[in-house]
């Protein structure tokens, strides 16, 4: 990793690490009352099917507040989430922020029975993906994918995997407002752990954008889940089963593989 650009934005000191969770939804859902949902999350969880759909919504919005509520050492019942959507401008999805506290980047995401939250000071971004049942495309990845990309995913032995590496990354800088989905193929993180360019029109003013950006990658021990975070100093990812513990303890074990 020596040709990793060099870092361009350092933290302040004293300024806590961006935290991203990913958890079983089943681990999470316990923890409904410790939250206060917003009338739009009550409206649009009650317009979900019972069932698993509904659990992964709800459970996601536990967990970006058990996040956040970490991170600023406060009660996550005290945190009020609004989302707004980029595109319609609707209030009940989009990029979900924390409605008193501006300063503070929350994000969510959730698979099929799990969810991922984090939290940072400062833009952050999370995606969890099902890997049980992915099937390589290749005509996705090619849409997806900048070639020095696909070439690596086509040579791997696991594409699939492979695959849904680059893609959790991708999704969660989409998160950050660094792409956007239909500018995926031009967001190049091929070329080592560290961003590599991104070949735009701009594409100098684009290498340092994403140059500014650090990802913690991390995947479950049965492989079934793969999920990726991004914020502007490395996230700590954490993966562990230990949630209720996790709320008040400030340590936890780090698991899964870290880029700088
Ligand atoms: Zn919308």
């Amino acid at each position: 990793m020596s040709t990793r650009p060099p870092r361009t934005t350092s933290p302040s000191p004293g300024t806590p690490t961006p935290l991203a969770l990913v958890r079983a939804t089943e681990d999470v859902l316990p923890l409904l009352d410790a939250v206060t949902l917003a009338p739009y999350e009550r409206d649009r969880a009650a317009r979900l099917p019972a069932g698993e759909r509904r659990a992964d919504y709800l459970a996601a919005h536990v967990l970006v507040r058990l996040c956040a509520a970490r991170l600023l050492d406060v009660d996550p019942a005290a945190l009020v989430l609004g989302q707004r959507c980029a595109e319609c401008g609707g209030e009940d999805h989009g990029r979900p922020f924390l409605r008193d506290r501006p300063d503070v980047g929350v994000s969510l995401s959730h698979a099929r029975g799990a969810v991922a939250g984090a939290a940072g000071m400062g833009p952050v971004g999370v995606d969890v993906e099902d890997a049980a049942d992915a099937v390589f495309s290749p005509r996705v990845a090619a849409r997806a994918l900048a070639p020095a990309e696909l070439a690596a995913v086509h040579a791997d032995p696991d594409p699939a995997r492979s695959f849904l590496r680059l893609w959790v990354r991708k999704e969660a800088l989409v998160k950050v407002g660094v792409t956007t989905l239909g500018e995926l193929r031009g967001t190049d993180l091929a070329a080592s752990g560290a961003p590599a360019g991104r070949r735009s029109a701009d594409g100098r003013h684009a290498d340092r954008l994403l140059a500014d950006w650090r990802f913690a990658d991390w995947s479950s021990p049965d492989g079934r889940l793969i999920a990726a975070a991004v914020a502007h100093t490395t996230p700590a990812l954490d993966g562990g089963s230990d949630l209720d513990a996790a709320r008040f303890a400030h340590s936890f074990a780090y698991s899964g593989e870290q880029h700088a």
